[in-house]
């Protein structure tokens, strides 16, 4: 067992947004760097120009910072640090290429008139696979015929040159052992005639290079391991340790796709959910702790995090879940941290103050705590807070419903009581409602109906007591009497 510092990385394709198995991927991997006081590397494979544009990474950096995923290195000296680049490395990348020429492992191929087929990489191939022909390779040609054909500056890709025979076999920490027998893995391409490397040749060169100590990916890369283990040990270097992620699944136990709703985690944020719920949901998506134990700070997932505790069996992603647990955190979080997620949502809904950062601070703190049971999403905050702090809308059904003639007269009265009440919180509160409903000779439930719809216009309110303390005596009897004045005459 190596004993080096574990180093680790994230190695995104530019698609313009971080997916939900990609952000798994990157917190997997982050989490056990920061458990291992390891190095997290986030690398950008944009090596595929037509696709990549600074649009597409920044759509992943936004992802990354959302969740708080921070990484540690880059190329750049000074101030945060830019992932790399794969564009960026091209040079090397060839000359690794010319460097497996050299030494045997791989040979120019210049049949680029062959019928092609395209693999799952997107990698061309001619359709001599299983033949395993050479013709008008290097591995064939004369050498003078082979220099002729480079100074005429013919097109040719590079292909690694499979051994024949034998199995190529790597340890897996999700799977167990993993082997493959070579005759059923093509000469694939390492560098295509466009001078591009293929995804096997870049991931290789960086994960070598980048003295990557363990792979953590999804396990749709099972499949380009061998591939990826022979060009480690083509180039006489040590292979990192894999641990390939099950799949995440939709609940219809189909493959997690824009089908089942948002797959882009920043949709998630825009939905309002916080952050700190998408990290806890994340890392339970094919990892558990081994206990029963749901809810999770990063810095307790940091502590908890292990390989071990990844599943070989695909994850389910069930929306209800997050919501859930989006609820819990909304719950747990501090204060401070619970207004900052808020803010933005308050601000859009018009009802953010100024004076919140100063003496409503204590205020909003006070309605938030009201509040928080009852948001499942951060739009929640302002759909509550509104009504607290906005002219009474009624609703025309509440009002019939509930402000009759009789209820009228017991809020008068109710205002009558609250008004000279010694100690005004919920407690008090309560009694003096109770007592109200009692001597009126109604029913408790339906009186708390009218104290709430005079409160704030609807059925629906946090915990009516509390409301009535927040909004304040004087505020709580104008809007009782206002809700007096409603009532139909009987
Ligand atoms: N760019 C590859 C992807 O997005 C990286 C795979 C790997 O981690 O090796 O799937």
């Amino acid at each position: 067992m190596s004993t080096a510092p574990l180093r680790v990385r994230f190695a995104p394709s530019p698609t313009g947004y971080l997916h939900v198995g990609g952000a798994r991927t990157a917190l997997f991997n982050w989490l056990l760097a920061r458990r291992t006081g390891g190095t997290f590397v986030l690398r950008i494979e944009d090596t595929d120009m037509e696709r990549s544009s600074d649009a597409m990474v920044q759509g992943i950096l936004d992802g990354m910072s959302w969740l708080g995923l921070t990484w540690d290195e880059g190329p750049q000296v000074g101030g945060p640090h830019a992932p790399y680049f794969q564009s960026q490395r091209l040079d090397r990348y060839r000359a690794v290429a010319a460097q497996l020429v050299a030494s045997g492992h791989a040979y120019y191929d210049y049949r680029t008139a062959a019928p092609r087929t395209k693999t799952a990489d997107g990698e061309e191939t001619p359709d001599t696979f299983g033949t395993k022909s050479y013709e008008d390779t290097s591995l064939t040609l004369t050498a003078d015929e082979v220099a002729a054909r480079e100074a005429a500056g013919m097109p040719r890709a590079i292909r690694f040159r499979v051994p024949a025979e034998g199995r190529t076999v790597f340890p897996d920490a999700v799977h167990g052992e993993i082997g493959f027998d070579n005759a059923g893995l093509e000469d694939f391409v390492i560098l295509r005639s466009d001078g591009y490397p293929t995804y096997h040749l870049s991931v290789v060169v960086d994960d070598m290079d980048m003295q990557i100590t363990q792979v953590i990916r999804g396990d749709d890369h099972i499949s380009n391991t061998p591939k990826q283990v022979l060009l480690y040990e083509a180039l006489g270097v040590p292979v990192p340790g894999f641990a390939h992620v099950p799949l995440i699944l939709g609940p219809d136990k189909k493959r997690l796709s824009k089908r089942h709703g948002a797959t882009s985690v920043m949709e998630y944020s825009a939905q309002g959910i916080v952050p700190e719920a998408m990290v806890n949901f994340l890392a339970l998506l094919g990892w558990s702790p081994g206990t029963d134990q749901e809810l999770f700070s990063a810095a307790e997932l940091v502590e908890r995090f292990d390989l071990e505790g990844i599943s070989g069996g695909n994850a389910v992603f069930n929306p209800e879940k997050l919501e859930w647990m989006n609820n819990q955190h909304i719950m747990l979080l501090p204060d401070d941290v619970l207004i900052a997620h808020a803010r933005p949502w308050l601000v859009e809904a018009g009802l953010w103050r100024d004076a919140y950062d100063g003496e409503a601070r204590p205020w909003l703190v006070r309605a938030l705590t009201l509040l928080r049971p009852r948001a499942k999403r951060l739009g929640d905050i302002p759909e509550g807070l509104g009504p607290l702090v906005r002219p009474v809308t009624f609703d025309p059904a509440a009002v019939a419903r509930h402000l009759t003639a009789e209820m009228a007269q017991h809020l008068e009265t109710l205002a009558e009581r609250l008004a000279v009440l010694p100690t005004f919180d919920a407690p008090s509160i309560e009694q003096v409602v109770r007592g109200t409903a009692e001597a009126g000779g109604v029913k408790a439930g339906a009186f708390m109906q009218a104290v709430r719809v005079s409160l704030v216009g609807r059925t629906v309110s946090p915990g009516l007591f509390e409301t009535i303390e927040l909004l304040g005596l004087d505020e709580s009897l104008a809007r009782i009497r206002a809700g007096a004045r409603q009532a139909q005459p009987a």
